[in-house]
């Protein structure tokens, strides 16, 4: 089977790369092994928020020049302010076509979104559904709010989170209550604690009946709010629709919180993408692995996976974007991390006791968050020092930036994703030039 361009992983890199890929009409495959970091994910995009030395960035944009001086290797360096912006407004423009949109604050700051524990995370991008509190000012505007759960679920206890947020000068003067709401059905869904997760809960609030006899019990228990907090337990196509439809029949503003795995909110990017990239004529090969490659000449010439056994696919371009050591993208030995499927060259410290620090919660960054593959500024990996031309990287599979640390996950994942695809475009479109024959291109 050949292909224009192959992608190795189905994450918020691989899909931004092959989205872009098929935009432009290139043939495309994606192969993804399992799920990816997104169904984890709190579904909203962060760009960065703290620099390498722990100092809190406001803007993210605006700290791109720091960020180069600390660290001239981070893949934002690499990219610069300008492609970073372009491939994230552009994530936004497809996720808006899906009907999911992703909003930014307009003065260019950085939002805090709440999180279960009651505490802040501060982001760039949260989908419609997801109240942002102002960096400047956190309660702006909230005289009285609600943290609701649906009785008997466990990844969300609003208690915990309301003392939390009481704790914070902010929310001082801001009365919070909580409410526990039963679920029609709940009996039923209760044959095991595991199964009652949010997307069981989703599946019965579907049921628009059930949606009603939800709403009249949260009117009756929450009384009056300026804002309504849930877990994310609605759908992931349809998720923004029926908290539409639950506003409407409570009168309250709503907002949803992510919850413990799975992640409705994170896992919403993910489908809405993957149909996305299948509209545009792109192949997903969900479930299959990419097992190894052969080489000639500086260039990947082909790749086997497990299900396709020695039938070989070739592309003229591979992405590999298969994450961290969390998809299996980066693997840990005793004494060295390597890259699985072709053995590329690492960034990493020498010895395993400098690659943490000695206390787990520190502001600094813990060395292996930071270990990767090595690349250079198109994203091209070696193997030997030998760069392979027509071989990128992007996501978290790359070294040099901590996604935790800094909060910066999403937006190196797309960026470079992007960037990936502007190279693969273009290198398509010179080709097809050169091949076209002579007198074809001078007619034209
Ligand atoms: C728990 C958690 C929560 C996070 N929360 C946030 C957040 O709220 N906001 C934010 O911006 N960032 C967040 N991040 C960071 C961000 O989600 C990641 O940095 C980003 O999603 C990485 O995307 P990726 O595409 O590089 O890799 P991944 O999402 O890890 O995807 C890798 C893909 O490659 C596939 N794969 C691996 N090996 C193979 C193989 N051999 N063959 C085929 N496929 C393969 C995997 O199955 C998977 O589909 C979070 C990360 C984690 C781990």
């Amino acid at each position: 089977m050949k292909f224009d361009s192959i992608i190795i992983g189905g994450g918020v890199a691989g899909l931004s790369c092959a989205i872009r890929c098929a935009e432009a009409g290139l043939k495309t495959a994606v192969i993804a092994a399992g799920q990816s970091a997104l169904h984890f994910s709190s579904g909203s995009v962060d760009v960065l928020s703290r620099l390498p030395n722990g100092e809190n960035v406001g803007a993210p944009f605006s700290a791109f020049a720091d960020l180069k001086k600390q660290s001239p290797s981070h893949p934002y360096s690499k990219l610069g302010e300008l492609q970073c912006r372009e491939a994230i407004n552009w994530y936004q423009d497809v996720m808006a076509d899906c009907g999911v949109y992703l909003t930014a604050q307009p003065d260019e700051m950085n939002h805090y979104r709440v999180t279960p524990m009651g505490t802040f995370r501060s982001t760039w991008l949260s989908q419609q559904t997801v109240h942002q509190f102002p960096h400047h000012q956190l309660a702006q505007g909230l005289a009285e709010i609600a943290l609701v759960t649906v009785d008997g679920f466990r990844d969300f206890q609003p208690q915990l989170a309301a003392d939390n947020l009481a704790k914070l000068s902010a929310f001082e003067s801001v009365k919070i209550k909580t409410a526990a709401v039963e679920l029609p059905d709940f009996d039923n869904m209760q044959r095991n604690p595991c199964e009652f997760r949010s997307i069981d809960i989703s599946r019965v609030l579907r049921d628009e009946t059930k949606l009603h006899a939800f709403a009249k019990s949260m009117i009756q228990q929450v009384g009056k709010a300026d804002l309504v907090v849930l877990p994310a337990i609605f759908g992931n196509g349809d998720g923004a629709a029926t908290i539409k439809l639950l506003e409407g029949l409570t009168g309250f503003k709503i907002c949803e919180l992510p919850t413990m795995p799975p992640s409705l909110l994170g896992i919403r990017l993910e489908e809405a993408m993957k149909s996305h990239y299948k509209r545009l004529g792109g192949l997903l090969l969900a479930g299959d692995e990419v097992r190894k490659g052969e080489f000639s000449n500086g260039r990947l010439m082909k790749i086997f996976t497990r299900n396709h056994e020695d039938i070989p696919l070739v592309a003229d371009h591979f992405l590999l974007a298969s994450g961290s050591f969390f998809s299996k993208g980066l693997s840990a030995q005793r004494h060295a991390v390597s890259e699985p499927i072709f053995g590329l060259d690492m960034a990493q410290s020498a010895h395993r006791d400098h690659w943490y620090q000695p206390q787990f919660f520190t502001p600094q960054s813990h060395p292996f968050m930071k270990m990767g593959v090595e690349c250079n500024n198109r994203l091209n990996p070696t193997i030997n020092q030998q760069v392979i031309s027509n071989l990128y990287c992007a996501g978290a599979i790359l070294a040099h930036y901590d996604p935790v640390q800094e909060g910066s996950g999403s937006g190196v994942a797309i960026s470079t994703g992007y960037f990936v695809a502007q190279q693969m475009i273009t290198a398509h479109q010179q080709q097809q030039t050169d091949t076209q024959p002579k007198q074809e291109r001078t007619t034209a």
